[in-house]
């Protein structure tokens, strides 16, 4: 086109076949459209408590004499909209911070197991009662992996907290670690809720991408969890896996390299803390 968008390159030359690869030069136009639309959905995301708050001050504020359950019942909602407001910048500030790390490959040893079962306590200590029962299942002797730990802690309550949501009451919901393929530990989360259809499965990182809006929103969802957890992985140099059956349930495989041989022979001989 006029502006140099596309590149050609023409390749594998045999007889009368020929095989053109279009390249788009365009990554930068693509990458200024991702920021300018990040920025009008947070701010998006972030207008709309706060015009409720803004609006339920003000009813509160005209009405002084309101009845009491009135009023609590006001508050109560304006609690719950700076609530979600504070979720949301927390989240924001995750996703870039793990974005400005993003060149620099953690470098400490993290015992994935132990982790696994930190984060399985606090949750279960946390849960609702009614909601689904967290399980966990963790593979004998495995490696460590060069990680963030503090990175990895949130990866697991990212997806723990999407398979609770997202899961049927009553049903489990399952953490589990095994040595994955090639130098990988896996590290998973399984549920048996809702599942996604294969649509959704390509966009689902994509921040505020979500399936049913409106009841991520009624769920306390961000629309930023899955963002995080995919830069997360990025970092790690590992790899990100959605399976999902519509009506059966879901399950997250996050790769992640075990970490240099020194650092393992080391946690043989202490032990794994
Ligand atoms: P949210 O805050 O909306 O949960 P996420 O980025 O964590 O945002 O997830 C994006 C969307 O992916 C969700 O809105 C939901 O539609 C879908 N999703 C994520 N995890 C699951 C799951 N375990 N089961 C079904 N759907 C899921």
């Amino acid at each position: 086109g006029r502006d140099n968008r596309w590149q050609m390159h023409v390749a594998d030359l045999a007889g009368d076949r020929a095989l053109v690869h279009l390249v788009d030069r365009s990554e930068g136009h693509a990458a200024e459209r991702m920021r300018v639309d990040f920025v009008a959905n947070a701010s998006h995301e972030l207008r709309t408590p706060l015009a409720a708050i803004l609006g339920y001050v003000e009813t509160l504020d005209d009405d002084a004499a309101a009845e009491a359950g009135t009023r609590k019942r006001f508050l109560r909602i304006i609690r719950d909209e700076a609530w979600r407001m504070q979720r949301l910048v927390e989240d924001l500030m995750s996703l870039s911070r793990i974005e400005a790390e993003k060149f620099r490959a953690p470098e400490t040893a993290v015992d994935l197991a132990g982790l696994a079962k930190e984060v399985h306590a606090t949750i279960r200590d946390a849960a609702d009662p009614r909601s689904c029962d967290v399980a966990i299942a963790i593979d004998e002797g495995l490696p460590l992996v060069a990680g963030d730990r503090a990175q990895l802690s949130q990866l697991l309550h990212n997806l723990v907290g999407n398979a609770m949501k997202y899961g049927r009451p009553g049903t489990p919901v399952t953490i589990r670690a095994s040595r994955g393929p090639g130098a990988m530990v896996r590290l998973s989360v399984e549920d048996q809720g809702d599942g996604i259809a294969p649509e959704h499965l390509p966009r689902l990182t994509e921040r505020f991408y979500r399936v049913a809006p409106s009841r991520s929103r009624s769920l306390g969802g961000t629309g930023l969890g899955l963002a995080i957890v995919k830069h997360i992985v990025e970092r790690h140099r590992g790899r990100l896996d959605i399976r999902s059956t519509p009506g059966e349930g879901t399950i997250v495989n996050a790769l992640l390299p075990i970490a240099p041989l020194s650092s393992n022979r080391n946690a043989t001989v202490t032990g794994p803390a």
